[in-house]
This record gives C-alpha cells, sequence and structure tokens, in this order.
C-alpha cells in the first residue's frame, strides 16, 4: 500500500494486514464477542483495518489481570532502579520503531507524517525516559510530630508515597501516542497496574506500543490494553468497582459523566479536559515571532489540541497588521494527506468533527461575525477545512464561548488592557493562555492574572515538555499531567507514626 508520496514501511504494512488482538495478563487475543470495528483514514476515509470492539466483559478480565498483577507485586515489588530500567527500555525500542509510529499517527489520525516524526514521537519517547528518573526518586518525609498529651514521649513518623493501584486510562485521539505516554509514563514509574482504552478513532500506536510494552519486559497484566468505544468500553472502566484511579483525557462532557461513573467506588479521578485559551498581543510585541507563534498556536494539529490558542485579543493599533500576517500565513499553507511529505495541515479526525467543526464556522457566520481566512470545507474527500480567522465576534457569541476542537481562530481588537483581561478570563475553562509582549515586569504580571495550568510568554504550544505540568483551572480537569505532579497523582500517602 501507498499513500500520498510516503512509501508505508514493510513492517507497518504487516503489522495493518494482521488482525489486531487486545491484550490482557500479556496475551495477545480477541474479545468474548470476537465483533470488531473498523478504524479509518481521515485523510480518504479509506479502512486502514479492523480493531477489537472491547466490552464490560473484556475490561472485566482486564481490569482482574491488573488486579492479580498490582496483588502479587511483580512490579510495585520490583526495584525502583529495575521499573526505571524498565521504562528506558520500552523508550529505546520505540526510538527504533520511530518510522513505523509516525506513519501509524498519520494514517490513524491525519496529521503530518513529519510532525509526528518530529514532535508526536519523539515527546512520547522523552515522556518515557522522564518518568524512568522519577521512578527512583519517589519519597516521602520524615516528620517531627508534638503529641500534647502525651508529654516526654518520643516518636519516629514518617510518610511513604505507595502506588494507588489498578488505574483505568481514557485517552483520546488528538495524540494517540503521546497521549497513551503521558498516562503511562508515570503511572508505570510509581508501580501501578493499569488498563488502558485508547480512543475508538486511533487505537493502532497504543497496540504498536503494547507489543513493545513486551518485549522491554513488563511482568504480564501490569499493562492491557483493551480497543472498544467510549460508551461500552470506556463507561465500563470508569465505573469498574476494582479500579483504583481513572486518568481521562477528552471532552468536559464525557468528563462529567466519567465523574458521575467513579463515584460508586469514590475511586480517584484525574481529567484534562477542554478549553478554549486566549493570547493577548500587546502593541510592544515583537510582531515578526508573535504572527507566526499565533499563527502555529491555532493551526497546529488542525487545531485540536486542547491547548489550542482560539480567542486572540490583540491591541487596537497593530490589529489590522497581526491579522492580515495571519491571513496570509493561512492562504499558504498546504492542506493534503498527513503521508504527504508536503502537507502542513492535515484533516480533521472523523465525520463527525468535519460537521461540527463546519456547523461552528456557520453559527458564528450567521450570528454576525465575518471570515477574513477561510471558513468552508475544504476539497471533497477527507474530512478538511480551510484554517478560519473570524472578526467581528463578540462574547456572548457560541464560537468565542465553546471549544471547537478545528482550525477556527476568533480575533478582537483591545483599547483597554483590563477589558481584554477581563475577556481573556471570560470562560468556563481555564487551560493555557499567552501573552506577546516585550515588557518582561507586564508579561509577568498578565501571566499571574490569566486564570489558566498553563502560561506561556512570547511563545505558545510548548507545552508537550515532559517536565512541565499540563493541566486546567475551572472546567478544564482536575489534577496536572507530566512533571512530578503526575507521579503524585499515582501514588497515595501512607503516615507511619512509632513510639521510641
Ligand atoms: P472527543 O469529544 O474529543 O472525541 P471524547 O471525550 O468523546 O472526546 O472521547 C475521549 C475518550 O473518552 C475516548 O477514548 C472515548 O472512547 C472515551 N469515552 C467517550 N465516552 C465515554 C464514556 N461515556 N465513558 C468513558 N469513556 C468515554
Amino acid at each position: 500500500m501507498s499513500t500520498g508520496t510516503t512509501e508505508i514501511t514493510p513492517m507497518l504494512q504487516s503489522f495493518l494486514s494482521s488482525p489486531r488482538k487486545i491484550l490482557i495478563d500479556g496475551k495477545w487475543g480477541n474479545t468474548l464477542s470476537e465483533h470488531t470495528f473498523p478504524t479509518f483514514n481521515p485523510a480518504t476515509g479509506d479502512v486502514l483495518c479492523q480493531v477489537p470492539d472491547g466490552q464490560k466483559e473484556d475490561i472485566d478480565r482486564a481490569v482482574k489481570a491488573a488486579r492479580h498483577a498490582f496483588e502479587q507485586g511483580p512490579w510495585r515489588t520490583l526495584t525502583p532502579s529495575e521499573r526505571g530500567k524498565r521504562l528506558w527500555r520500552l523508550a529505546d525500542l520505540m526510538e527504533q520503531r520511530t518510522e513505523e509510529f509516525a506513519q501509524l499517527e498519520s494514517l490513524d489520525n491525519g496529521k503530518p507524517v513529519t510532525v509526528a516524526r518530529g514532535a508526536d514521537v519523539p515527546l512520547a519517547i522523552d515522556l518515557f525516559r522522564y518518568m524512568a528518573g522519577w521512578a527512583t526518586k519517589i519519597e516521602g518525609n520524615t516528620i517531627p510530630i508534638s503529641v500534647p498529651y502525651a508529654p516526654g514521649a518520643q516518636f519516629h513518623a514518617y510518610t511513604l508515597r505507595e502506588p494507588i493501584g489498578v488505574v483505568g486510562q481514557i485517552i483520546p485521539w488528538n495524540f494517540p501516542l503521546l497521549m497513551a505516554t503521558w498516562k503511562l509514563g508515570p503511572a508505570l514509574a510509581a508501580g501501578c497496574t493499569i488498563v488502558l482504552k485508547p480512543a475508538e478513532e486511533t487505537p493502532l500506536s497504543a497496540l504498536l506500543l503494547g507489543e513493545l510494552a513486551c518485549e522491554a519486559g513488563f511482568p504480564d497484566g501490569v499493562l492491557n490494553i483493551v480497543t472498544g468505544f467510549g460508551e461500552t468500553a470506556g463507561a465500563a472502566l470508569a465505573a469498574h468497582p476494582d479500579v483504583d484511579k481513572i486518568a481521562f483525557t477528552g471532552s468536559t462532557e464525557v468528563g462529567r459523566s466519567i465523574v458521575h461513573a467513579a463515584a460508586g467506588n469514590l475511586k480517584k479521578v484525574t481529567l484534562e479536559l477542554g478549553g478554549k485559551s486566549p493570547m493577548l498581543v500587546l502593541p510592544d510585541a515583537d510582531l515578526a515571532s508573535a504572527i507566526p507563534g499565533v499563527f502555529n498556536a491555532t493551526f497546529f494539529n488542525t487545531g485540536q489540541c486542547c491547548g489550542t490558542g482560539t480567542r486572540l485579543y490583540v491591541e487596537s493599533r497593530i490589529f489590522d497588521h497581526v491579522l492580515a500576517g495571519l491571513a496570509d500565513q493561512a492562504k499558504q499553507i498546504k492542506l493534503g494527506s498527513g503521508m504527504e511529505p508536503t502537507t502542513d495541515m492535515g484533516p480533521l479526525i472523523s465525520e463527525n468533527q468535519h460537521q461540527r467543526v463546519l456547523g461552528y464556522m456557520e453559527s458564528g457566520l450567521k450570528e454576525g461575525a465575518q471570515a477574513i481566512v477561510g471558513g468552508h470545507r475544504y476539497g471533497d474527500t477527507g474530512y478538511f477545512v480551510e484554517p478560519t480567522v473570524l472578526v467581528n465576534t463578540a462574547q456572548h457569541m457560541k464560537v468565542v464561548q465553546e471549544e471547537i476542537f478545528g482550525p477556527v481562530l476568533c480575533a478582537e481588537p483591545f483599547i483597554d488592557l483590563e477589558e481584554a483581561l477581563e475577556k481573556a478570563n471570560n470562560s468556563m475553562y481555564g487551560l493555557t493562555a499567552a501573552v506577546w509582549t516585550k515588557d518582561v515586569s507586564q508579561a509577568h504580571r498578565i501571566a499571574s492574572r490569566l486564570r489558566a495550568g498553563l502560561v506561556w510568554i512570547n511563545c505558545h504550544n510548548i507545552v508537550l515538555d515532559a517536565a512541565l505540568p499540563f493541566g486546567g483551572y475551572k472546567q478544564s480537569g482536575w489534577g496536572r499531567e507530566m512533571g512530578h505532579e503526575a507521579i503524585d497523582l499515582y501514588t497515595e500517602v501512607k503516615a507511619v507514626c512509632a513510639q521510641l
């Protein structure tokens, strides 16, 4: 098979042509029903391969294997150094398969293979190496205690950080491999055992990752992977009474249903949800970097990032100049199959998402917005839309308030910075924000006033580094991914107190 001008590697050809299985207790097998569903190439709508349609009973089997592995302790009782080495080995194995992973991300998700090669895959490898380092650094504290009613008594008190147990992880389709590693890395470093459910739109790279995890020497049952749909496999995992924690990335709406499902056994929950990230461009900004920076913030990954910059507030004196620059860049962008090496922007993920994004564009235009560039579907095959910049938008419009998850920017001029900050914070979301200015003090003052989990100054989308905690204020989520914050969220604190 050849798609665009990138030749699919023989290893990937054979991966795509052999039947895909789920991973339970170290063995690849079918679901109990043996039903499958197709996964598509979003650039063409063609079926790539069939994937097992996991159901509640498959999730049950996977949770049982994860529970057994956790209680038997083949993973959590390994030395931390040995756990770190296995994670590092997995990273090395992935590195040897960089091209296969990059092509798989492009075929299954639609993103340019050049982007997957340069960003998704190396970032995923780096995440495992970063988390491998943490395995040996998960520490408690010694705590001086006073006990007022026991004069003269002496105590030795300390805390331990222990793995939280069996974790269910549900991931989205926008960065399929990277989202899997964000979830798996800290959980494995902490000594947890896992049931991972990839998104139904993009299950393939997680399955290839599972093959490498088996090769890297993770004991049976430590990592289980069940493909399937959200309403069936995902919901069963979120509600499962023997899962200790659920970690979810996806829409705010589904995040809410995860919280409800998790209430049954009060499992711990972390959520990485939607965003509607504001960007402020001040009159003294270096526009030679701000314009391409804002452009990339909006259109990278076809706007399908939770941290995508979607609301732009530009000081009125430079508004026309900035918007003209953005429109110029948008006109030059090359849309096409991700497997074409010259493609800048791939398709949206699915027919559903295509209809949703086009619907938002239409609603904005109906409410009085004007597209200075884009505003339409692109081509007549695949799920492409033009990069779009809307002006004449207002705070009450759906396009300004709701997450579109496509390449659509709403731009407004401002005169009063206070008013711009108020608008920037006027959102149910609080994931990321950015400010562009040369005034360093002003930049940090603004950063402290933006209600977001991650604020960029004179840059955007430097989000994916393994060391930088990522997560949201308000309805953008609970908890953080990456950094040592992620490790904390896969551990329980145990206090131990001894009288001497
Ligand atoms: P998006 O809107 O970005 O497609 P979703 O939130 O629908 O994202 O999906 C993200 C992940 O959540 C996917 O793996 C999907 O299968 C899963 N999912 C969807 N609905 C549910 C649900 N009700 N319970 C658990 N997981 C779900």
